[in-house]
């Protein structure tokens, strides 16, 4: 009993020391949003091209010019050039995981640093968080071998499955950490960068000793008595439960309790990482690629979104397939991992590309993809397209074949012209915060242990309230204090509630507060084990033992009110065994967009006359001015005479609109047309307008 006290009280000790989230004004000023544009992409060493011999997302690494376009792309002309187009970061080579200075090309590294650092631009060491390239570490570095991740049979983790040279390691191993807090040393202090990019910041799912021995200890710190909570009656039998990585239904308790560990776990190394980054220069910046949403069960890869957000100053977040575009009636966005970023302070990357890995071709595609980080809060402008090869497809002689892919007109003007435009309107993106009446619940427990139901509830619901141009927030269950700044709460298909949220929600309704509920939100617990009844029975009036067929609920409670729809409109056409999920907008959602519309009332600022591929943001600016941003997904053709309504009661009603593009002057043409009344010349892809 006496050691069970001793881990809990160190476990807590050790928590307490590294603070998981920090505010804005405690991260690098040059990260922040509004001020950061991405020049391109030039983390692979040249041996990394020559080992995988392929096509790379636009770098045809198995041709003759691999090399020129190698030296071009790093050349003082270019960065020059990267320079005039605006651009301020770069993240470079530094650690692919080969432990070989030859190989990572440190020596071109270091004169890239310097070349950069001439022209302005900060330069992030690309640094290989979760896998090392054992061909080349081990004979140097026999230590490794301890630190290598296993599967359930002990065999070494392949990068990918199938990448047989490259190997996880285990991030649970101090060992491993502390290697890894070696090598950002060494670029903070003898290479001069001036931040570390840790690519892939994720965990799977290891079975090594070590982790074995962790998750016991932590087990036992939590459980004192494990038979009365887990169903367990000696941890020390226990192993980690050897699972499909890809559930979407988890309730056996011991995998329950395996997914919080994990989820707790890197949260901790990343913390840790930034204290020993702020440590050598608190102004050097920590960034990562979180790899969220990549639309399967992220939980497994030991990822939390909203702690990483908090705790990175850069989040790239790749998402392969989630280039912006409209396709099918869907606006394809990358919204939510940029609101999220807004709440959490994090600056945010999307590195969203094509399906296939294909690189953009036309102006308007450059313009929606860089539209959409400034319409969201000015997070990163990022061509990360831009350093790629010319290539086979656009090369009109030899020479070009290995010009860096910019140098197209319609790339590097189109590129040129937003960044100039975020440049000289930084006022509109710096400081700003999200201004929103309505706030979309995520669900800790629900998301972690009922995947399947709880995110594409959630994802379908963003995407219904964007195309309805509806603003809105996440509000996360650890944030759940600041509900009181909302006035409509969604709850849609979020089954696991605890006590706690329940009475939470419950003050938030009495005091004035609307509340949406669907399907069988709050029908389990935080462990999902099944209530009696539905946990919101007492908000709602809907109860599990009422004659079935009734679609919709209304009740007023105190001075506020719910809605609840029984058959969560939010999930028809979803399959909830899949992992994967693309967000979509079931025709059924029409009855919770009506239902949120009438709950705000003037609250929802302005309404827009347009098709539904023009989405709505609104931001308080930080001298307090509101800034309402639109983009357009289908912005293959200009929509004119836009008519935006203010309706009375709002308090834009007053205001006095100036429009900003940079699309045109007559984007960036408004006129009024009657009280609450205006006409809006162009939108091409992108205008905001700031009332005053
Ligand atoms: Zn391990």
């Amino acid at each position: 009993m006496l050691r069970i006290w001793i881990v809990l009280i160190l476990a807590l000790a050790g928590t307490r020391t590294v603070p998981l989230s920090f505010s804005a004004e405690e991260r690098p000023e040059w990260t922040r949003r509004g001020r950061a544009i991405w020049g391109g992409n030039l983390h692979e060493p040249l041996a990394f091209y020559r080992r995988e011999n392929r096509m790379m997302a636009g770098v045809a690494a198995d041709s003759l010019w691999l090399e020129d376009w190698y030296r071009k792309v790093r050349s003082d002309d270019t960065i020059r050039e990267l320079a005039d187009l605006g651009a301020n970061i770069l993240y470079v080579n530094f650690a692919k995981g080969s432990g070989d200075p030859k190989y990572e090309d440190l020596a071109g590294a270091r004169e890239l640093v310097a070349r950069c650092h001439r022209r302005g631009l900060r330069t992030l060491a690309y640094i290989q968080f979760p896998c090392q390239i054992v061909e080349s570490l081990l004979p140097g570095r026999p230590e490794a071998r301890n630190w290598l991740a296993r599967d359930r049979f002990g065999r070494p983790q392949f990068y990918g499955g199938s990448r047989y040279y490259r190997h996880y390691m285990c991030p649970s191993h101090p060992g491993y950490i502390d290697y890894l807090k070696g090598t950002i040393r060494k670029a903070l202090v003898d290479y001069h960068m001036d931040g570390v990019f840790l690519d892939n910041f994720y965990y799977r799912p290891c079975y090594c000793e070590h982790c074995q021995q962790r998750f016991r200890d932590y087990l036992k710190a939590r459980f004192p008595d494990p038979l009365t909570s887990i169903g367990v009656s000696n941890l020390d039998g226990v192993r980690i439960p050897e699972i499909d990585s890809r559930e979407t239904l988890i309730t056996d308790r011991l995998h329950q309790v395996w997914a919080d560990w994990r989820v707790a776990l890197l949260p901790g190394v990343a913390a840790s990482l930034r204290r020993f980054v702020k440590g050598i220069d608190p102004d050097a910046a920590f960034c990562a690629n979180i790899c969220y949403p990549r639309m399967d069960n992220w939980h497994l890869r030991g990822t939390d979104p909203r702690r990483f957000l908090r705790l990175f100053d850069i989040a790239y977040a790749e998402a392969s397939g989630r280039f912006p575009r409209w396709e099918k009636g869907v606006a394809v966005n990358n919204a939510q991992v940029f609101l999220m970023g807004c709440g959490g302070g994090a600056n945010v990357l999307a590195g969203a590309w094509l399906p296939g890995s294909a690189l953009p071709e036309t102006a308007e595609q450059i313009e929606l993809c860089l539209a959409e980080p400034l319409a969201f809060g000015g997070h990163v402008l990022a061509g990360i397209w831009a350093l790629r090869m010319k290539g086979r497809k656009y090369a009109r002689n030899e020479q070009e074949l290995s010009d860096p892919y910019f140098t197209r007109p319609e790339i590097g003007c189109t590129w040129a012209r937003y960044n100039r435009f975020l440049l000289t309107h930084p006022e509109l993106y710096c400081d700003s915060t999200l201004d929103s009446p309505v706030a979309i619940y995520h669900s800790a427990a629900s998301m972690r242990y009922d995947f399947g139901v709880a995110y594409p509830a959630f994802a379908n619901t963003l995407q219904a309230l964007l195309q309805a141009r509806i603003p809105f927030t996440v509000l996360c269950s650890e944030d759940l204090v600041e509900l009181r700044r909302y006035r409509v709460l969604l709850i849609c298909s979020q089954r696991c509630l605890s006590n706690e949220e329940i009475v939470t929600i419950e003050h938030f309704v009495r005091r004035g507060g609307r509340l949406i509920v669907t399907g069988q939100s709050g029908l389990f617990d935080q462990a999902r084990r099944e209530r009696p009844d539905f946990g919101l029975k007492h908000l709602t009036g809907a109860s599990l033992f009422d004659r079935p067929g009734r679609d919709v609920y209304r009740k007023t409670v105190g001075k506020g009110g719910t809605v609840f729809f029984t058959r969560a409109p939010e999930l028809v056409g979803v399959n909830t065994r899949s992992a994967t999920v693309s967000p979509a907008v079931p025709d059924s959602m029409h009855i919770v967009v009506d239902a949120v519309r009438r709950c705000l009332g003037p609250a929802l600022k302005l309404e827009v006359q347009a098709p539904p591929s023009v989405l709505l943001v609104v931001f308080k600016t930080a001298d307090d001015a509101t800034v309402t941003h639109l983009v357009n997904y289908d912005n293959h053709q200009v929509l004119e005479n836009l008519i935006l309504s203010v309706p009375i009661g709002s308090p834009l009603r007053s205001a006095v609109p100036e429009a900003f593009s940079p699309d045109g002057p007559r984007c960036g043409t408004i006129t009024r047309e009657s009280p609450g009344r205006w006409r809006l010349a162009e939108l091409k892809t992108y205008t905001c307008l700031e009332w005053r």
